[in-house]
């Protein structure tokens, strides 16, 4: 798409969109003085869907009303109420039914996964994950290193792109796991890099570690609801997300998680059990043997928290009517036009950090400000602008397809180059 750089032009970006009215369905936090801020943190903490109330206030006149009976008596009983996200979260992420589950959060379902699917041997016991990657997954995943008796030092490799490059280069992640690959039990990569805004191959590093015998994982945070995600045709092993980024499930949301059908029914593997992972037919049997559900859900805990399931099936029934293709085309345009219009202010303050071709981001583009970053991003604060800042030097901005407009993309660019 070739874009133009008047303001006009993005009024008539705004009057194509065939998403303009998905707005409307959201709460637009407002600056001090009542103006609609320009949030472009939808990254960080997704906004709330309007009809979000209403999925919370059904459940809690259900409890009213119920009592202990809504787990069978409610609208929607609460006892399998977790099973009504998984049709939409599987075709979110690209999964069959009995590949997904809503459970915990994103770095309790990690620790989950880690029991399982890292099994280091004296020979084998090394985990690849990127450079930066999100502090929670790195101590998790130095956690479990030390929990089985290992050293991070030797058993953790973090991929780095090349000197001068902001982006780590597919090429030098297929010569590690080729290099190193008899000694890497596990590969983790966040789909998106949380910083750099970089997107991974993961069809492609997904095959390159699997022929080495490695497992994959990726940590979905911020690809979950901002690109197309095909993990059982990758062969992904198992993932993770939190919802309250570009899922806008609300602060602390519930989490998902996915775990390929070909390990879905394995009893060899270690798992921390709990009852709401035994099996139905048999689980208020309330027995002593543990009988895990074939699937995602087998990995269950505890029986899930009922009100953070209602948001996330207001937010997931928008998700579901839009359709992640629809999405994506129009995140393209928007991000597409935010670098755009940065690259006619050439500016010697900041440059962009994230890559240039449409398949290696998401909607994020992340600037780096090595000088006076700090007072552009106060600047962008002062001017209604809702955005976030990471030490030492970069300023993330997420324009999110389902809420934000070219307009609003079109003042970002204004405040920032002006
Ligand atoms: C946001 C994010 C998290 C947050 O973890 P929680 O367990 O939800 O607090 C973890 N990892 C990545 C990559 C993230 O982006």
């Amino acid at each position: 798409m070739t874009f133009q750089s008047d303001q006009s032009f993005a009024r008539q970006l705004d009057a194509a969109d065939s998403l303009a009215s998905y707005r409307d369905k959201f709460f637009i936090p407002k600056t001090p003085d009542g103006k609609e801020t320009i949030y472009f943190c939808g990254n960080s903490l997704g906004l709330q869907p309007k009809s979000a109330r209403g999925f919370v206030e059904q459940e809690m006149k259900d409890w009213e009303r119920f009592g202990v009976d809504g787990h069978f008596h409610a609208k929607n009983p609460w006892m399998p109420y977790h099973e009504l996200l998984t049709e939409q979260t599987a075709r979110l992420v690209g999964a069959k039914l009995n590949e997904v589950v809503v459970m915990n959060t994103l770095t309790v379902n990690l620790h989950l996964m880690l029991v399982s699917f890292y099994r280091p041997t004296t020979r084998r016991h090394k985990i690849v994950i990127e450079w930066p990657a999100f502090p929670s997954d790195r101590y998790a995943v130095e956690s479990h290193i030390r929990f089985h008796g290992f050293d991070p030092k030797r058993s953790l490799i973090e991929l780095r792109p090349r000197a001068g490059e902001t982006a780590i280069r597919t090429e030098d992640i297929e010569d590690i796991l080729e290099g190193d690959g008899d000694e890497i039990a596990l590969l983790l990569l966040g789909g998106i890099n949380y910083y750099s805004g970089q997107a991974f191959d993961m069809e492609r590093i997904t095959r390159a570690a699997q022929a080495q015998g490695i497992l994959v994982g990726y940590d979905l945070a911020h690809a979950a609801g901002n690109v197309m995600l095909h993990l059982h045709e990758w062969n992904v092993d198992f993932a993770v997300w939190c919802s309250y980024k570009y899922l806008n499930s609300g602060p602390g949301g519930i989490a998902g998680c996915f775990v390929h059908e070909r390990h879905g029914g394995r009893i060899d593997l270690p798992r921390f059990a709990g009852w709401w992972g035994q099996n139905k037919h048999i689980r208020f049997q309330m027995g002593p043997i543990f009988d895990a559900i074939p699937g995602a859900e087998g990995w269950q805990v505890s029986n899930p928290p009922i009100l953070p399931l209602a948001v996330l099936r207001a937010s997931m029934e928008i998700f579901d009517e839009v359709g992640m293709q629809e999405l994506r085309a129009k995140s393209e345009r928007l991000t597409g036009y935010l670098e755009y219009l940065l690259n006619q202010h050439p500016c010697q303050r900041y440059s962009v950090i994230t890559p240039r071709d449409p398949a290696q981001r998401g909607c994020q583009l992340s600037i780096r400000a090595p000088e006076g970053g700090k007072q552009i991003f106060d600047h962008l604060a002062a001017e209604g602008v809702v955005c976030d800042w990471r030490e030492p030097d970069v300023i993330r901005i997420a324009p999110v397809p389902l809420y934000n407009t070219f307009s609003e993309v079109y003042r970002f660019a204004e405040i920032l180059c002006g």
